[in-house]
């Protein structure tokens, strides 16, 4: 691990303006992704600005809605009455996560921000235009069983590997962010990541500097009928190889509005507006699921390693949509 220093802020303010000003500065949180990609000399921050004194870890209603605090724990989050009331999707989602140690650690604002777990990237040794852009992409003709089908790009073919982003995409949530002079700003959280495109470097929309200070979440008409599902190689302790969140707002067995977005098969959450206004107004049915499924698919391009994760997102999408109906 490389030499760095040490910087504890004690305000947002502070804290998005010392990494503002330091275009080598990196944000601290619960060290749970940071400081694995440094102890791998992936990342190479020459200063970390800790944000683990700033009060931002509140979790409270909102005239309808609810904020939840860039620094809560992704353990606190999950088990907060008002989220396992309103949201449960957000909580199957969360808890499908790592382990129970690390949730503990890891915070939210850190989640949304955590990095591929592609192989290459972490390998200084083999080229990777994320770590480092114009070296090429080993992932593109190497092992790539874990990688995207959508969305991808010859510059890079990696999925984000976040659980709670994708169910955040499914409850149309904000974040709100500090900028470096002190503006807030808030994005729709399926405009925070990004599709790699030929510039794979940036995992995001963000600034340099800018801070993550608060995830809201509208009121929510999904809270009686939703699903998470994960599929993965173990039962804990591992990234999604397909993950789906499926929500859906019933009127008796009719479909109002659906939410169907896919982990794991992307550089961000994929969230198939196509399977979701296919459903809308058809009866909650395994054939209506089995169609909204095929056309999430339509535009699938697996590589040379990952063709079975088609037909298993297309089945993980059926199976989560008949357990958020309730006819699984
Ligand atoms: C073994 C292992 C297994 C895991 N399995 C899963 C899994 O199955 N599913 C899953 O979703 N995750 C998994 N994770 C990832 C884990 O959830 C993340 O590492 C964690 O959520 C990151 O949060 P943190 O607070 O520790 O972030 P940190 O490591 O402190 O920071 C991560 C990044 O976020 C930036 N950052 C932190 N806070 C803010 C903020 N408020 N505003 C702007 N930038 C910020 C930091 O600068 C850094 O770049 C796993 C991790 C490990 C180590
Ligand atoms: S898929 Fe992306 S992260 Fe992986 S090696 Fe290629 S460029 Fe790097």
């Amino acid at each position: 691990m490389r030499p760095f220093k040490y910087t504890r802020a004690t305000d947002p303010n502070g804290a998005a303006s010392a990494v503002g000003a330091n275009p080598q500065a990196k944000f601290l949180a619960g060290g749970t992704n940071i400081l694995d990609l440094m102890k791998e000399d992936v990342e190479r921050p020459n200063e970390l600005v800790d944000l683990t004194r700033l009060k931002l870890a509140e979790i409270k209603e909102t005239g309808g809605g609810i904020s939840i605090g860039a620094l809560a724990t992704n353990t606190d989050t999950a088990n907060h009455p008002l989220i396992r009331r309103d949201y449960p999707l957000l909580t199957q989602a969360i808890v499908a996560g790592a382990s129970g140690q690390l949730r503990n650690m890891a915070t939210n604002g850190g989640n949304l921000m955590q990095r591929t777990r592609c192989q290459y990237f972490y390998d200084t040794a083999m080229p990777c235009n994320k770590r480092e852009p114009g070296s090429g992409c080993g992932a593109l003709e190497g092992l790539n069983r874990m990688h995207a089908i959508l969305g991808w790009s010859d510059s890079c073919v990696a999925t984000y590997p976040g659980d709670m982003a994708t169910a955040l995409y499914a409850l149309d949530a904000l974040v709100r962010l500090r900028s470096v002079d002190g503006r807030d700003r808030t994005l729709p959280v399926n405009e925070f990541h990004r599709l790699p495109g030929d510039t794979p470097q940036r995992d995001n929309n963000l600034e340099h500097g800018e801070l993550i200070v608060a995830i809201e979440l509208p009121k929510s008409n999904f809270a009686g009928n939703s699903y998470y599902l994960k599929v993965r190689d173990r039962a804990s302790y591992a990234f999604a190889l397909v993950a789906v969140a499926a929500a859906l707002e019933l009127d008796g067995s009719n479909i109002k509005q659906a939410r169907v977005v896919l982990g794991g098969v992307a550089h961000k959450p994929w969230r198939s507006e196509e399977a979701e206004a296919a459903l809308a107004g058809k009866s909650a049915s395994e054939e209506s699921f089995r169609a909204a499924a095929d056309l999430a698919l339509r535009d699938a391009k697996p590589l040379a390693h990952n063709a079975y994760k088609v037909e298993l997102a297309k089945r993980a999408i059926v199976r989560a949509l008949m357990c958020a109906s309730k006819l699984a």
